[in-house]
């Protein structure tokens, strides 16, 4: 499917959301419940540090297109700062913002060396060339190469960046470094210093939360009826390796559209046919909305695009047992509340979607050793640490009397406080 097609149908509008409203809210109340002074909320509310960039870019018809990015580095009291950067024609600054601050979280969550950061550039890549994207990626980096670098802050791949971008963006800052540093960046080509699993480790982390949470639930998986409502990297592999499992994939949604069958979708065949943006749905005359999507009855409902799409506005209309947050930020506050008292579990993303940072932090320590890992090193690795993080967030849970998302926030919020009084910044 040519991409030039995309231009024609119009995007589906989903509700609007403020990340960073809904961040400093359950910020606000998780410290509040941790009976921590106020002033730990004030200095975690917003980033440390943020930069706001002009990247002028050539564009192949000669003309030169300025190009706005930003990197927001939330806390670095645990050490350097980790995210990804984000290509998406609605990046905002406080997006980037709340994205930083949940990447602290989940580091503190999955206990990682690391503090949160994010990246993003308002720039549509489905319209744009490999080379004007290349030019792009290198511009991002010369733009940021002060703030970044592999003891300071180590970008990732994110909405719309890939491997690729990953290649580019080193070899920019390799040049202006003048040495090799691969573990300036993570999400690389393999042959770059690329860690084995690291292209699937975010879904991958997604299905071992989703297996044990139906161990808790006494679920067979093979019983399970599934909505994936995103089909990128993350909701792609995860619907493959579902429907590897037995369980019924009965809906996925992309950026046009949405696809569901009752009787579970042939995703292999799904998985052929997308382009590589992840859109299938044009394909098919009767394709729905990813509103009506998010509304079908199934057992399992992740969210695995982007952020606010379970809002105030359907959150009395999903109709599932147990949602798993695989975006980022996903669910709205107002939206728990609603979940909550109907008695649907929601696993936060914070912790369902940290295998990505997790193998990235993999990724990292291998450039650093120089010394290289096999995919099932990785995999059990990945593994241990989802199911140890999940363990913390559930019991944290059950201490506190609070949902999965507070206690994420708690566990997150402990380490950063922790860190940063250690460091003297905090009383
Ligand atoms: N972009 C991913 C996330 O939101 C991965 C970040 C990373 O690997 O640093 O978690």
């Amino acid at each position: 499917m040519a991409i030039d097609s995309l231009d024609v149908k119009k995007k589906e509008v989903l509700p609007e959301d403020n990340a960073l409203i809904e961040f400093q809210e359950t910020l606000k109340e998780a410290v509040e419940i941790l009976h921590y002074p106020e002033q730990v909320y004030e200095f975690l509310r917003k980033p440390m540090r943020f930069l706001e960039v002009s990247i002028p870019v050539r564009m192949d018809n000669g003309q030169t297109q300025i190009f706005q990015g930003f990197r927001a580095q939330h806390n670095d009291a645990t050490g350097p700062t980790k995210g990804g950067i984000r290509f998406h024609p609605d990046v905002t600054a406080d997006e980037v913002k709340a994205l930083a601050g949940w990447m602290s979280l989940k580091c503190g969550v999955t206990d990682l060396p690391y503090g949160g950061a994010k990246g993003g550039i308002i720039c549509d890549p489905r319209k744009m060339s490999q080379d004007e994207l290349e030019r792009l990626s290198r511009g991002y980096v010369r733009a940021v190469s002060q703030l970044v670098g592999p003891t300071k802050d180590i970008p990732a791949p994110d909405m719309y960046t890939n491997s690729q971008i990953m290649a580019w963006m080193l070899d920019e800052y390799d040049h202006i470094r003048e040495f090799d540093s691969p573990g300036f960046i993570t999400g690389k080509p393999i042959t770059l210093g690329g860690s084995k699993g690291r292209e699937t480790a975010t879904s991958k982390g997604v299905l071992y939360t989703l297996q044990r949470v139906c161990e808790l639930r006494k679920l067979e998986l093979k019983d399970t009826r599934v909505i994936i409502q995103g089909f990128g990297n993350v909701g792609s592999y995860l619907a493959k390796y579902l429907y590897e499992l037995g369980a019924k994939v009965i809906g996925i949604g992309d950026v046009l559209g949405a696809l569901y069958d009752e009787n579970g979708l042939d995703i292999p065949y799904l998985l052929e046919n997308r382009d590589s943006f992840g859109i299938v749905s044009n394909r098919f005359d009767d394709a729905i909305s990813n509103q009506e999507l998010l509304e079908k009855e199934c057992d399992i409902l992740i969210p695995a695009a982007i952020s606010g799409v379970i809002n105030q506005h359907n959150a009395d209309r999903i109709k599932c047992q147990i949602v798993i947050e695989a975006a980022n930020g996903p669910t709205t506050k107002d939206a728990l509340t609603i979940l909550d008292e109907r008695g649907i579990l929601v696993v936060p993303d914070i912790l369902a979607n940290s295998g990505g940072v997790i193998v990235s932090y993999f990724e990292w320590c291998q450039n650093n050793q120089g010394f290289y890992w096999t995919e099932t090193e990785v995999d059990t690795r990945l593994k241990e640490k989802m199911n140890t993080s999940f363990e913390n967030v559930y019991h944290t849970a059950k201490k506190y009397g609070v949902n999965m998302k507070i206690a994420a926030y708690i566990e997150g919020i402990q380490k950063l406080a922790e860190a940063s009084r250690l460091r003297g910044w905090l009383k």
